[in-house]
């Protein structure tokens, strides 16, 4: 875990094999933007920023910007197993203090604003010999007669800030290059045979190349720099070519009836290539476990159907969850739990998880059964089933579909599914519309016009992480 997790070994690449003889090179743009340096440097260097009223974050809810809060405290929830391929999971509970008066429901999201691994940065930093500028104030504008009428300066990097800024909070420096990107960058590259390589990548004739290596194998800018050491890209090319870094929702995995001033998430970690965000998210956990102080920048997000309010509670749920997309649920249960108005609805949660041991808060769940916050809890092992045991919650779903048809029928009943991925959503759509259709003893159209109905009645909500 830490700092260093996201420098990949060199890449080694026979780059021959990916340059062709024959292409047309993607039309090269002409370079709008430069970047000028003041002579000031950052006394502070590399500080989050204090963002800009007037820059647009994605789904930000009214009357709200992203704003630090500490975090109290982190528990690791689930170890990672290679043998299984179960992710490290881990909870981070958050002060919402400077959130001023913020209400939430079950189900609703929070944003966090990643920033890059400050290794990758130093790297990228002495990779283009701006090691010496990295905290010198600089400021990016139009180049003097520029012709593009359209370009402009992207206006999510700030008027000033230093490169190492830049490069840590505005730009995502791990995104898919771009056919113009790479014909950019190749015009930036002095060895002959590397400026063939990024050209033949950026031609259409290069399709099968750029789909095996960028889009399959992931290179991204980083690894193209390993490859290709005489590429010497600007600054000024990179922030007019890389797209910005956005921040990613996380669910809150508490009710508000637990805290007034905390909330709660949960993140899953890759072991190998973990992403930006809950790479960032991890060096935070060391601070908290080093008993130092550690903030994350954070934004509620707009509150859409997925939600567990006042209107949903005293009806029927049907909540069905894969792996850590469990999250949400653990707060929509502990809402009913404690909840003044007590439910007499049905509650039902289908969990699939890889193994026994990477189901989050089992005791917990094991609870709301008993205590009968949930009426049923059937949870399957992809990983450690054996024989006839269900191993996804497809099957389980498959096995009660007789039960369930007759309590989605209901008109309070509600089922709700969280995934992380779109494929096991999809997966689960089908299973819900094979069931329907075998139970209701309906055709395949009609089977597909029942869950476009569920869908508009509200009936159907899908939480998909992407
Ligand atoms: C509405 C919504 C709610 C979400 N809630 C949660 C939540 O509560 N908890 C949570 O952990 N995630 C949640 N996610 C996903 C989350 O927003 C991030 O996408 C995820 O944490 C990876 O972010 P990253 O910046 O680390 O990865 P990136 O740098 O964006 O990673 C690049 C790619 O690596 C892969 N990847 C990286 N990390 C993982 C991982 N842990 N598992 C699988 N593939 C991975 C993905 O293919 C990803 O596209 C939610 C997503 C949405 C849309």
């Amino acid at each position: 875990m830490g700092d260093t997790d996201q420098l990949d070994n060199p890449i080694v690449l026979d780059i021959a094999a990916y340059t062709l003889t024959e292409y047309v090179a993607a039309k090269t743009l002409e370079s709008n933007l430069e970047v000028v340096f003041t002579d000031a440097k950052q006394s502070k260097p590399c500080a989050q920023p204090d963002y800009d009223e007037k820059l647009k974050f994605p789904f930000v809810r009214d009357n709200y910007k992203p704003t630090a809060v500490h975090i109290i405290d982190a528990q690791e929830l689930v170890s990672a197993d290679a043998a299984t391929e179960t992710k490290r999971v881990v909870e981070l509970t958050l002060d919402l203090t400077p959130l001023a008066e913020l209400n939430y429901d079950p189900g609703d999201t929070l944003a966090v604003l990643p920033c890059n691994n400050s290794n990758v940065v130093a790297k990228l930093l002495q990779r283009l010999n701006l090691t010496e500028q990295a905290d010198i104030t600089c400021y990016v504008r139009l180049v003097p007669n520029c012709t593009k009428k359209t370009a402009k300066v992207p206006v999510y990097v700030p008027t000033s800030a230093t490169p190492r800024e830049i490069f840590t909070f505005y730009l995502n420096l791990h995104g898919v290059p771009q056919k113009q990107f790479l014909s950019a960058l190749a015009n930036c590259t002095s060895d002959v045979k590397e400026r063939a390589f990024l050209n033949s990548l950026s031609a259409k004739q290069g399709v099968a190349h750029y789909q095996s290596l960028i889009l399959e194998r992931g290179l991204c800018l980083m690894q193209l720099l390993d490859i290709c050491g005489s590429c010497m890209p600007t600054l000024a090319l990179l922030v007019e070519h890389l797209p910005r870094l956005l921040p990613r929702p996380y669910s809150i995995a508490n009710s508000p009836l637990e805290y007034t001033k905390q909330l709660r998430i949960i993140y899953s970690i890759l072991d190998k290539k973990p992403g930006v965000t809950t790479s960032m998210l991890d060096v935070k956990l060391s601070l908290v476990k080093e008993q130092q102080v550690a903030n994350l920048f954070v934004y509620p997000r707009t509150q859409n159907s997925f939600r567990f309010t006042a209107a949903e509670l005293p009806g029927n749920q049907i909540l069905i969850a894969v792996g850590t997309a469990l999250a949400p649920f653990l707060g929509f249960l502990a809402h009913k739990e404690l909840s003044e108005s007590k439910s007499t609805g049905q509650t039902w949660l289908y969990v699939g998880a890889k193994t026994p041991q990477a189901v989050l808060k089992q005791q917990q769940l094991s609870h709301w059964e008993a205590t009968s916050v949930l009426q049923r809890l059937r949870v399957c092992y992809s990983r450690t089933s054996t024989g006839d045991e269900p191993k996804y919650v497809q099957d389980l779903l498959e096995k009660d579909a007789a039960e369930l048809v007759d309590l989605l029928q209901q008109p309070s009943t509600v089922m709700y599914i969280c995934a992380d991925g779109a494929k096991i959503s999809k997966s689960i759509e089908e299973t819900v519309r094979g069931c329907l259709q075998r139970v209701l003893q309906l055709d395949e159209r009609a089977a597909l016009e029942k869950i476009k109905e569920l869908r508009s009645l509200g009936k159907y909500r899908e939480d998909i992480w992407l």
